[in-house]
This record gives structure tokens, sequence and C-alpha cells, in this order.
């Protein structure tokens, strides 16, 4: 057996060193292996000054190997230093034959899809979207929407409020978009005005299929000279028809609600069965769903903001996204919109 050469010598140290850089564990070995095998008093270093004293047809070749040696330890020490940082100790960690991680695609909320259609439709009818608080104050939400303290209607919304009972304003979450009517005419002395409010709104009550402690609604006011239920009835058929068909029809029935007069609940006729089907899932046989309510704009909530009601009226309206979403959807419980169940969201 033969005495191993020079460049033998170089292969052996390169091996060695490479296996104990594979033993490194964390930042301080890594630094221990680089003094000891790339530093001054390296033993990479030491083979380098140690090249005078070789014969010298040997000593061409034998510079180049230590030098190709030193790059691939440079570089396995920088692999080696990417690994531990990135919390991977070992260097043999990259699999590439491993199936790669599947990168989830997001999309959006079923509920801003919904939200998105309602408002495009109101943008290409005239309509500027604006929002307003969801913390909102006793006298927007309820005084000045002509809903006074001891008013009944105070009863259909059960209200998350926010401080004392007694303190000079009191502050709520909001029950409905509607205070947002009153700061939009408090803020513009005056119009025409023409505007869709969507926003999150808040109820304190029990939860069940249909109904959710958290709701979305979008709210409509348009005022002018000379609008007239017509109007009212005339926008929300054209919605109706852009959002659910061409053929749509809508119903209106008068309602009451405080800020309105009179007052109306729209439905439209079901879109599934034309009212044919007894067991319809979407409207149970009846042939209409209801959908929204709205009405003309109280006169005294007109002079309140400063307008003349015997010059301006208007009308406003309002709708539940959830509700809108859930018909269009299919979906048969409200509650699986803020469930954060990712298999209920994939499916849209
Ligand atoms: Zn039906």
């Amino acid at each position: 057996m033969s005495e191993a050469t020079p460049l033998d010598m170089i292969k052996t140290s390169l091996d060695q060193a490479k296996q104990r850089l594979e033993l490194a564990q964390d930042s301080d070995d890594l630094e221990a292996w680089r003094l000891e095998v790339l530093g001054r008093q390296g033993s990479v270093t030491a083979m380098m000054r140690g090249i005078g004293e070789l014969p010298p047809e040997i000593r061409k070749e034998f510079g180049k190997q230590v030098n190709l040696a030193r790059k691939q330890l440079e570089s396995a020490y920088e692999d080696a230093t990417a690994n531990i940082n990135t919390g991977n100790h070992s260097s043999d960690a990259l699999d590439a034959t491993l199936p790669g991680t599947p990168t989830l695609r997001g999309g959006l909320h079923p509920i801003t899809v919904v939200r998105r259609q309602i408002l495009d439709v109101f943008t290409r009818l005239g309509f500027t979207t604006v929002e307003g608080p969801e913390v909102e104050q006793d006298s927007y939400n309820f005084g000045k929407l002509r809903i006074p303290a001891d008013h009944p209607a105070r009863d259909m919304w059960d209200t998350f409020w926010l401080n004392e009972q007694n303190s000079d304003e009191k502050l709520l979450l909001r029950t409905h978009t509607s205070p947002m009517q009153i700061r939009y005419m408090e803020d513009h002395p005056t119009p025409p005005i023409r505007i869709a409010v969507p926003g999150r709104c808040y109820r304190y009550e029990a939860t069940d299929a249909t109904h959710e402690w958290m709701l979305e609604q979008v709210e409509l006011l348009a005022i002018d000279k000379g609008i007239t239920l017509a109007n009212l009835k005339g926008t929300l058929q054209e919605w109706a028809r852009q959002m659910f068909g061409a053929k749509r029809k809508i119903m209106m029935r008068h309602s009451y609600f405080p800020f309105v007069e009179p007052g109306v609940e729209v439905a439209i006729d079901c879109f599934k069965c034309d009212g044919s089907e007894r067991d319809c899932g979407i409207c149970r046989g009846s042939g209409w769903l209801e959908l929204l309510g709205a009405g003309m704009v109280h006169p005294d909530i007109i002079r309140d903001a400063g307008y003349d009601p015997t010059i301006y009226t208007g009308f406003a309206a309002g709708m539940g996204v959830e509700r809108i979403a859930m018909v269009l959807q299919g979906v048969t419980d409200i509650r699986h919109y803020h469930s954060n169940r990712f298999s209920f969201l994939s499916q849209f």
C-alpha cells in the first residue's frame, strides 16, 4: 500500500471538514468550525502555506486542488449558516422528492362579494358610497331618527351599550346604518343627495338560523325636489332586476319604521320557482321573498336636517346583506358566514 500523496491529503481533510460541519448545531458551532478550517490559523490556510515545501512538479496541481476544496467548504459553510438561521438543523433537510407545501388561494368573503354586487348596482344608478361610524351616539342611532327614549320601536333593536346609561351622550354599537342618513344630511346643507351606506350593525339578541348579533346592511338615501314613492319603486325595481334577473317584479306592502312615512316592506317574486313550487327552498311556496324595508323620509327629519320639507322630499331603504347573500348563494343558516369555517368559506 503506497503512502498517501499530498493530493490524497486534500481530499481527506475536505471530507473530514464536511463531516464536522454536518455536526454543527448552532451558530457558535459554525463559527468554531469556520476558524478551525477557513480561518487564518485554519487547516485550509495551513495547506496553502505549505505549498512552497512541496516538490515543484506538484505545486501547481496541489494549489488548484486546495483552492477548489476551499470554495466547496465556503459554499458548504454558507448553506449550513442558512439552514441554522431558518431553524433547519440538518444539512440534508431539503428533500426535493417530497411534495411541496400547497399554497392556499385566498378569495373574497361571500358577504363581501354580495355587498359589492349590491353597491355596484346602486353606483350605476347614481348613488355614491359613503361609510359611517360603527360606534354611534344614542342621538344619531335613535333620537334624530324619531325614536325617542320611551318609544316602543326601540324594542326592535336590543342594543349593545358602551357606557353608562346616565352619561351625557350614551354610546352604542349602531343597530342600523340609518344614523348615517342624519350625519350625511347635516354635513351637506343643500340637496340633491344620493348615497348608499354599507356597514356592519350590531344587535344584542339570541342567534339562530336567521339571526346574528352582527349583520351587514346597505342603506339608501335620496333627497331632492319632487322625489316620490314612484322613484323609490323604480330604483328598487331596477336594483332587483340587476341582482336577481331581468324578469323580477317587486311588491311593496305597508310597514312601519319611525323615520319614514309611509314605510314599506319590499319583496321580490321568487326567481327560483315563480311561486309554482310548494316546497321551494327559497320562497316556501309563497312566490315572494321579503328582502328589505324602505319608505319616504319623514318630513320632520328633512326639516331637522335644515331642508324645507315643502320643497324637498326623499326616500330611504335599508337591506340586510346576509339575507340577500343567503338567497343568492343558497345558504340556509346565517351563522355559517361568520363561523370562520374553511370548509364553508372555500365553497365560494
Ligand atoms: Zn320559490
